[in-house]
């Protein structure tokens, strides 16, 4: 059964399929942090659907809401209708929000995935601000289709400028700390004010407050609300992508609550659907200009969706799992920086609750793999978006085949992770916000067998 379906599989599926590649496995049950495989083998899955598993797989309180719907005779499927399940979704989604964004929040119901989210948001603000071009920054990932993709990683795109996202390690400026983050923001503010840069005003600024695909980078909390407050300044709309991060996942209800701003725009998915399709681009009232029919779709709002979603939202918020994410995660950050003092190949640990990156780099090498380029390139900058490049430290370069090592390794030992970063070179962990003590023990003691692996 296991190998004839992955050989079939791999024979009809597009060569663009991804997580397949990396993880042949074929699972047939699953519950909570564990998968099951075909061939009987468990697993235990830090992948979570990609970061959309808040409770990890078959929560009871999900599939106690999905049988409630599908027993209680309601349309599976009614279009962008009224319907009592989604009357208890957006009750409970908008009891959530950032306070400043719930008193006076629209919520737009999507195509089922966070690239529809995102499109649709780029689509608002445009038609609010009468202006076209997008803000976004290296390192971005906002999805797959046009706009989206274009907003997303180094893709250059005439409509889309991209802005210097701070990191501390394989800090752009080399500096890394607050004075890199300072340096990120002046040049945001001069691509956004100087004339000389050829830059118009954009129609919105779009920002992962931890980005995730990027390679686990958390920016720090003063850098947000400069951003916030230089796009408030000057009426430019933020639209805060809080697929990944949210519900929990960083360790507060919404990433963008550690900082305390209120974006325009908050584009939502994955754990929202509590483990089914739904994506929804939720805004303040003022941006609300679309026309009846604006923006439309056939898979607006499934039902389904919705009951799981709302469970999940509820049982977060009810059962603190946020403050557990950001306590968990303290901890098992801790430990994974004892294996980057152990372990050469460990360069660099990060991330923000249960969002955790391991960056794996080559001791041995002296340069960069690549060198950062220059962020003005392709955003039609001139001189005025001075480079504010400094010299400094250089980290080793990335290493993603060892990334790659560890990621097999991982596996053979029954862990299932996911890469990231722009060279491939971090692993990921996205556990389910309701893992143990105990499970992050287990996850920890397979993942540092496996650098250890790879190390030797
Ligand atoms: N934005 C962010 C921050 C994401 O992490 C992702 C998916 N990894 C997307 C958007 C796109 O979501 P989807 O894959 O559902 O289109």
């Amino acid at each position: 059964l296991h190998e004839g379906i992955l050989r079939r599989q791999g024979a009809r599926e597009s060569a663009a399929r991804t997580y397949a590649r990396a993880l042949p496995i074929v699972p047939v049950r699953a519950r909570g942090l564990t998968i099951e495989g075909a061939d009987g083998r468990r697993y235990l899955d830090c992948l979570s659907g990609a970061g959309t598993l808040a409770l990890g797989h078959n929560h009871p309180v999900v599939l106690e809401a999905v049988r409630k719907v599908l027993d209680s005779g309601a349309p599976l499927h009614a279009l962008d209708l009224a319907t009592p399940v989604k009357d208890a979704f957006v009750t409970e989604l908008f009891r959530t929000l950032p306070a400043g964004l719930a008193a006076r929040a629209r919520v737009q119901f999507c195509g089922p995935a966070g690239t529809d989210a995102v499109e649709a948001a780029f689509k608002l603000v445009r038609a609010a601000t009468g202006r076209t071009g997008i803000m976004a920054f290296t390192g971005a990932y906002h999805g797959m289709t046009d706009a989206a993709l274009a907003a997303s990683g180094h893709a250059q795109d005439v409509r889309v400028t991209r802005l210097p996202y701070p990191q501390d390690y394989r800090c752009p400026f080399g500096v890394g700390g607050p004075l890199g983050a300072e340096l990120a923001a002046r040049w945001t503010e001069s691509l956004l004010d100087d004339p000389k840069s050829g830059v118009p005003l954009p129609a919105g600024l779009i920002l992962e407050p931890v980005q995730g695909e990027g390679g686990v980078i958390p920016a720090p909390d003063a850098w947000t609300r400069r951003v916030r407050r230089l796009t408030e300044d000057r009426s430019v709309p933020l639209i805060a992508d809080e697929v990944q991060t949210g519900v929990g996942r960083t360790g507060a209800f919404w990433a963008v609550d550690h900082s305390g701003i209120t974006p325009d725009v908050m584009v939502l998915s994955k754990a929202i659907g509590g483990s089914l399709p739904l994506a929804v681009v939720v805004y303040r009232d003022d941006l609300d200009v679309w026309a009846p029919g604006a923006h439309a779709g056939t898979f607006r709002g499934n039902q389904l969706a919705m009951a799981a979603g709302t469970a999940t939202l509820a049982y977060v918020r009810e059962n603190r799992l946020a403050e557990h994410a950001a306590d968990l995660g303290a901890r098992m950050l801790r430990r994974l920086g004892e294996l980057r003092e152990r372990y050469a190949c460990v360069g660099d640990v990060r991330g923000r609750g249960l969002m955790l990156g391991l960056e794996l780099v080559d001791p041995e090498a002296e340069t960069e793999t690549e060198p950062e380029t220059a962020y003005g390139a392709g955003t039609g900058a001139g001189s005025g978006a001075a480079p504010l490049a400094a010299p400094g430290r250089r980290p080793p370069p990335a290493a993603p085949a060892l990334a790659a090592a560890v990621q097999r390794e991982c596996l053979r030992r029954g862990l299932i992770v996911e890469l990231g970063g722009r060279h491939g070179s971090v692993v990921r962990l996205l556990p389910p916000l309701t893992l143990t003590d105990e499970q992050s023990t287990a996850v920890l003691d397979r993942l540092a067998d496996a650098v250890e692996a790879v190390e030797a």
